[in-house]
């Protein structure tokens, strides 16, 4: 970038590129394998259905038999009938076993009663209301990819082929410390100047929602000695180290030295906003990315960086959020010559409003959206025109 700035995109290819996925793999209970990431893909050992079934309650019958019928057996869901016999039909509930000889299902609701016969008021077609056994998944089928983040339908899927335990990556250890003297936490007593440590809640917040294993350093003192400390302690214990403030060039910024006596450290300035100054570097084994304190460009930085970074050493291939092509309902007039990541939400005719203030210390404008319109490089937005929406949905993992 001409203007000394790092592109986000070019800023985003490094980090990635720095990404270690973790490879130590452990088997979790199914029932606890939501929201971690899949080893190995997974393969049925069976067929679903195991064998053709009801997809109603009615009655079985040969549809060739004609429309009155002796009802012989009665067919409840788990157990198993007996061949069908000519003439008759069975009594069948929802999921039960097709009895063999049997072409068609018809619906109670089609039927009338007279003692044991049983009158079809209309001819089932061949094959009508049965589920096929093996029509949803054959055995030896593959169920789940490797690599995917188990999402509550996926166990689910996992279960139904009676798959008891899954081979899951370890979870990602990521450190958090803060920094500034100015900060204190909620329950202490707000001297003058100081400000409430939220960037703790924030961040851990999205720790919790990456699935990471999450060791919090808390408050860190601005000063060298205290930073470096924190520091080689959390590369000791952790894969990923993150932090808040200290990594503009002010005087009481000591990540920068600090990183640099421990391992080593690039700094940015990249080309969007919020969020101009970012660190990244590497202490021991284990990756350190530095956010800055405003609370709305760390918030913005993680999910721009910190996200991607995170999904790709916990095992994900697809990275990416997936944008939406939304209507802005607002003007922005006077945009940045850097991109800008905008406080959207969306309206009641949907689309999208901006939140009034974009300053990067309004945390309200993070909390009151719904998402991130990313808008391109002094590119002024006008009403009714099409933007790229972000929405939190699609950065949250
Ligand atoms: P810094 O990047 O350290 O210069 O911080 C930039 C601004 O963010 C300053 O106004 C800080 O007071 C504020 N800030 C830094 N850390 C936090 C935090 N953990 N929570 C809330 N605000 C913070
Ligand atoms: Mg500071």
């Amino acid at each position: 970038m001409s203007n000394g700035l790092l592109s986000v995109d070019a800023a985003l290819e490094q980090l990635l590129a720095g990404a270690k996925p973790v490879r130590e793999i452990e088997e979790v209970p199914t029932l606890e394998a939501t929201n971690r990431v899949l080893a190995r893909a997974q393969r049925s050992t069976m067929d679903v259905p195991p064998m053709d079934n009801s997809a109603m309650d009615g009655y079985a019958v040969r549809v060739s038999d004609g429309n009155k019928l002796r009802v012989a057996q009665k067919i409840m869901a788990g157990s198993v009938g007996k061949p069908l016999e000519a003439g008759t039909a069975a009594r069948i509930f929802t999921g039960a076993p097709i009895p063999p000889g049997a072409d068609a299902v018809i619906m109670q609701e089609n039927c009338d009663l007279q003692g044991d016969q049983v009158i079809l008021r209309k001819k089932p077609r061949q094959g009508e209301w049965i589920r096929l056994a093996a029509s949803d998944i054959r055995k030896g089928g593959e169920i789940l990819p490797a690599g995917k983040r188990l999402l509550p339908q996926d166990t689910g899927l996992a279960a139904s082929v009676g798959i008891k335990t899954l081979p899951v990556y370890r979870k990602v250890r990521l450190g958090l410390f803060f920094t500034g003297d100015e900060l204190v936490m909620p329950g202490e007593p707000l001297a003058p100047g100081r400000i409430y440590n939220s960037n703790r809640f924030t961040l851990r917040g999205l720790a919790e929602v990456f699935g990471c294993e999450l060791r919090d350093y808390g408050i860190v003192p601005d000063t060298l000695e205290a930073t470096r400390e924190v520091l080689r302690r959390a590369a000791g214990e952790c894969d990923v180290i993150v932090t808040s403030g200290g990594v503009s060039v002010g005087e009481a910024d000591y990540v920068k030295p600090a990183v640099e006596a421990e391992g080593k450290l690039l700094m940015w300035r990249i080309a969007m906003k919020p969020g101009r100054p970012l660190a990244f570097g590497v202490v021991q084994n284990s990756t350190f990315i530095g956010l800055p304190g405003n609370p709305v460009s760390s918030f913005v930085t993680f999910l721009i960086f910190v996200r991607p970074f995170l999904l790709r050493t916990q095992g994900m291939k697809e990275v990416t959020p997936r944008a939406i092509d939304a209507r802005a309902d607002f003007d922005w007039p006077e945009p940045d010559a850097r991109r800008e990541f905008l406080r959207v939400k969306w309206n009641a005719q949907g689309g999208l409003e901006l939140y009034p203030t974009q300053d990067s210390a309004v945390l309200t404008s993070t909390a009151w959206a719904d998402g991130l319109v990313d808008n391109p490089a002094g590119h002024a937005v006008r009403k009714g025109e099409t933007v790229r929406f972000l929405p939190y949905s699609e950065l949250y993992w």
